[in-house]
């Protein structure tokens, strides 16, 4: 999502002020800074990164510096306190506003701040995609209202709104007419997607992935995340379709059911069980992966023995795994937390290494298949080849001739190493 985010902001100022992005800080008139607050590591880096940035501006004070993300909403006018050079102060939900609040700052010399939630404004304000590859994220909703206990999204990014159905079609098709192949479906809880169409018709997440199965040019569609609750019967039959790649994120979190009442997550580990036998039913071979928290708020060495057994029985694939992080109002920051740092680290050790293993399980399993893979961008390390990703999100580098690039092809896999596969061009 926030990459998702930084690419909006760069369309909005190179498409309004006729700017260009560069990578270059020392060109740079105009610094932005996006940020995360869904844990404190996070948070913690942005004013170290503001106290680099002011370097650029003591030599030339016309540099705008700006501050935007879920740090700035949850800290508004206090980041312009503690770092006084910066300009402006904006949220997920105002980015938007970027131009005008930067034309502000240039004739006024003074900062702003807006952190506020105008309901979905935003998509009728942002340009036409100008950075894109052949695969591109497009939100479809915002926000959450789940409120788990351990979570500061709800309150960052504000409650649940999802975008008009046509809206959504119109940016994908003007993607597809620019190569787009791949498109992922974004948003915090995409299967909470809830919206009537122009002619009044209720749409959910799956009637969604319907209308964008039929857009000529898209030949993958992804989604990210979904919440278990709402990973209902129509989603899962939606995997009827082949453009719905073969891979599933699904954040479980805990495999507690002890824990999951004190998140409240609102289900148990038995319905996200069904869950996954309902869809693997129908995809025998779907890759899942999930999201786990380590040492939420009172868990004991049988609560976290019953996330290793949920992570043995379903088999994830690829997983983020993180230690539980107190967020400024959330409940969860308010309870008995007996378990030591050193102890929740063990125990994410011990749980990553357990994902790590069948990771690599699974890739090794892929040496000799054939995949189809949509060729993205030239290799990172090896500059003669080229990558793209299989339906289960593993990158994989391969020689080939960088034409492929925005192209389907065929691979035989020759290789699993920790992080990538290796392959060979078929025919
Ligand atoms: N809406 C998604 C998750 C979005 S947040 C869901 O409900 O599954 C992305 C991930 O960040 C979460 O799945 C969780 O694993 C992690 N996370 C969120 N808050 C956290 C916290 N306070 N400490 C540690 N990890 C956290
Ligand atoms: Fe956070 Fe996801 Fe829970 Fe919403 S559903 S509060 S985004 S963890």
């Amino acid at each position: 999502m926030n990459e998702y985010d930084a690419m909006k902001m760069a369309d909005v100022m190179c498409h309004h002020k006729d700017m260009e992005v560069t990578s270059e800080e020392s060109k740079a008139d105009v610094f932005l800074l996006n940020t995360c607050s869904i844990r404190e590591k996070p948070q913690e880096k942005v004013f170290h990164q503001l106290g680099r940035w002011k370097a650029y501006k003591d030599k030339n004070p016309q540099i705008v510096i700006g501050v935007g993300g879920c740090v700035a909403s949850q800290e508004g006018s206090a980041i312009i306190k503690r770092a006084p050079y910066v300009d402006m102060v904006f949220g997920p939900q105002t980015l938007h506003r970027l131009p005008s609040m930067y034309d502000q700052v240039i004739s006024t010399k003074n900062p702003i701040v807006d952190i506020s939630f105008p309901k979905v404004e935003k998509f009728n304000h942002l340009p036409k995609a100008k950075n894109i590859n052949a695969s591109a994220f497009v939100s479809i909703m915002e926000g959450c209202s789940k409120f788990c206990t351990f979570c500061v999204v709800p309150y960052t990014r504000g409650l649940e709104v999802s975008r008009p159905p046509e809206q959504i079609l119109d940016e994908i098709k003007d993607l597809a007419g620019k190569g787009v192949r791949e498109i992922n479906l974004l948003g915090q809880n995409v299967n909470a997607y809830r919206v009537k169409d122009a002619n009044g018709k209720r749409l959910k997440l799956s009637d969604l992935i319907e209308r964008v199965t039929e857009i000529e040019g898209i030949d993958r569609i992804r989604f990210t995340t979904s919440h278990p609750l709402q990973f209902t019967d129509d989603l899962i039959a939606a995997y009827n379709h082949p453009k719905l790649a073969n891979y599933l994120h699904l954040p479980i979190q805990s495999g507690s059911n002890r824990i999951l009442k004190l998140m409240h997550r609102k289900h148990n580990v038995q319905l996200y069980i069904d869950r996954i036998s309902k869809l693997r039913a129908l995809r025998p071979n779907i890759s899942i992966a999930s999201d786990f928290i380590v040492g939420f708020p009172g868990e004991t060495e049988e609560d976290f023995q019953e996330t290793l057994n949920i992570i043995d029985e379903v088999g994830f694939d690829q997983s983020f795994s993180f230690i539980y992080s107190p967020r400024p109002q959330t409940p969860a920051a308010l309870m008995d937390d007996a378990v030591s740092y050193q102890e929740k680290l063990e125990r994410l050790n011990r749980l990553q290494s357990m994902i790590k293993e069948n990771t690599l399980k699974i890739s090794k399993e892929m040496i000799g298949t054939d995949q189809t893979i949509l060729v993205e961008k030239l290799s990172k390390k090896m500059n003669k080849q080229i990558s793209g990703r299989t339906e289960n999100n593993r990158w994989v580098n391969f020689d080939g001739p960088i034409s492929l690039i925005g192209k389907f092809i065929k691979l035989r896999i020759t290789e699993a190493l920790s992080n990538s596969l290796r392959a060979r061009i078929i025919n």
